[in-house]
């Protein structure tokens, strides 16, 4: 039996107005090459960079939502890179005095979060005779968050990306989407045996041991050989090279051979990992301090008292809430928090719907909320922001369907009539924008039609068949588009076969 040692790598853009080292605009969304460009992005000697405050502040803002320490002094080193796509021949990163260090999300414990600067995108031409570079992306500011090895398969892997990801999103620092090279995922992987694992495990943990042992316990070859898997792009990639290459590795050391330290990439169409390049050696950066940036003093710079105390509510403490509030199961409070706008959305119709009905158990908003509400987000194509329904409006056609008099075909119309008119249900039903039929003769016709309609149905319910009635009930309310009451309805069909 082995067990794996995992270790995550994550890279997020930040959301920031501009780079992070000049006043160039920082949009994902330019599709025009080179326009967000200027000397100082594009690596012209002479120019000087100067430090992005905003993308720090998102940094530490990450770093105060998992309790991590803040660097007081942090500083900026110059990371050796020669490649096309960052025209300074190296890039500007953090070494020894990261901006954070140390905290724990989902159980693991963060190693550092830094800066450092993008790079920009290289197009390569079909035939190969020639390569294209947008320098748009080149430094705009980059954060990435180092795991230790905490992590034991690929399923803690993905739960622990994914609440980074919906972290980012809360504090509003990055969209991280992956589809959009916003978020990557970079997983370092060994195996051992279990039975190093535990003797490791009691030298670590023994009274009369130092520090600096204890580290280096850590490092050495008990976690067996590291093997990187690089641009990993999505959830399920990174699930899927994870398992792939537990496997491997495990076939490797069954056969007693030597797993290969390397650089491996994903390959979605043979759903295998491949390697990409070897590190025989320790990859040597050559880090050095970046000479023409100020080392930053935080706590001069920033209030991270007040930043503590100015966070939202991060994901973990709204499920708790969630849950101990409403008595929601897991999956529909996961549905709620999972984008904080439908949990914000969401909790202002609770208390408008606690205003309507101080009995109500919030289960009906729950539904209409998750299944239609949503549908009709889905079908349209549209944020909830985009669609016009205030959450007060939308509290009251639940308070109208809790007080049982709307079918759920109107309901839907009503709702759809909302999203495009902004207006309030009972306004709408009033000014028989929509609404219910009251009007008796107005039934009786639509009754009249059904009964000549549906011969065989009448047969069937002058010979006693209950079922029938309601099958005709049915047929009366799919001609009323949801407008006829049922119990009405039932009330005049009764009359009229008598
Ligand atoms: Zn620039």
């Amino acid at each position: 039996m082995y067990q794996p040692t995992i270790g995550l790598e994550i890279h997020a853009e930040l959301k920031t107005k501009t780079k992070m080292f000049c006043g160039c605009l920082n949009d994902p969304d330019e599709k025009h090459p080179n326009i967000n460009i200027c000397p100082i992005c594009l690596g012209h000697p002479g120019t000087l960079p100067t430090i992005n405050q905003e993308a720090v502040e998102a940094v530490l803002k990450l770093g105060l939502a998992l309790n991590s320490i803040i660097s007081k002094i942090s500083k900026f080193d110059r990371k050796s890179y020669f490649y096309p796509d960052l025209p300074k021949g190296y890039q500007i990163s953090q070494y020894e005095e990261p901006l954070v260090r140390g905290g724990k999300l989902k159980g693991i414990r963060i190693r550092r979060i830094h800066l450092e600067e993008d790079t920009g995108r290289l197009l390569h031409a079909d035939d190969g005779q020639f390569s294209l570079v947008d320098f748009n992306r080149a430094g705009v500011p980059l954060m990435e968050l180092v795991t230790e090895p905490d992590i034991k398969n690929s399923e803690e892997a993905v739960e622990f990306a994914k609440e980074f990801q919906q972290i980012c999103r809360y504090l509003k620092i990055s969209d991280a989407d992956m589809e959009k090279g916003e978020m990557r995922v970079e997983v370092n992987i060994s195996l051992r045996e279990i039975a190093d694992q535990r003797r490791l495990d009691t030298q670590i943990n023994a009274d009369n041991i130092r520090e600096n042992q204890r580290n280096h316990l850590r490092e050495s070859a008990f976690w067996g050989t590291k093997v990187e898997i690089k641009n990993l792009n999505s959830f399920k990639v990174v699930e899927e090279s994870i398992d792939y290459e537990i496997k491997r590795q495990s076939e490797i050391l069954e056969k007693g051979e030597m797993v290969k330290q390397e650089t491996r990439g994903w390959d979605d169409n043979k759903k295998k990992t491949v390697s990409q390049r070897s590190k025989e050696e320790a990859q040597d950066y050559r880090y050095f301090p970046e000479p023409d940036l100020p080392p930053l003093n935080i706590p001069a710079i920033f209030n991270l008292k007040k930043m503590k105390q100015e966070l939202p509510e991060l994901p973990e403490a709204k499920r708790r809430r969630f849950n101990k509030n409403y008595g929601f199961d897991k999956k529909s409070v996961e549905i709620l928090v999972e984008d904080k706008m439908l949990a914000d959305y969401f909790e202002e119709a609770t208390s408008e719907l606690k205003a309507f009905n101080p009995q109500t158990n919030y289960q009906l908003l729950l539904n209409y909320f998750t299944s239609d509400l949503r549908g009709l987000m889905k079908e349209k194509n549209i944020s909830l922001e985009s669609l016009k329904i205030k959450p007060e409006h939308f509290a009251h056609l639940v308070y109208l369907a809790e007080k049982g008099n709307l079918s759920s075909r109107l309901i839907k119309d009503l709702l759809a009539k909302m999203a495009e008119t902004g207006e309030d249900p009972e306004t709408l039903i009033k000014e028989q924008k929509i609404g219910l039929i009251n009007d008796d003769d107005q039934l009786l016709a639509v009754i009249k039609r059904i009964i000549q309609e549906n011969k065989k149905a009448v047969e069937d319910y002058k010979k006693g068949k209950e079922n029938a009635l309601q099958f005709l009930i049915g047929q009366a309310m799919e001609k009323t588009r949801g407008q006829g009451k049922p119990d009405k309805l039932k009330t005049l069909f009764k009359k009229e076969l008598s």
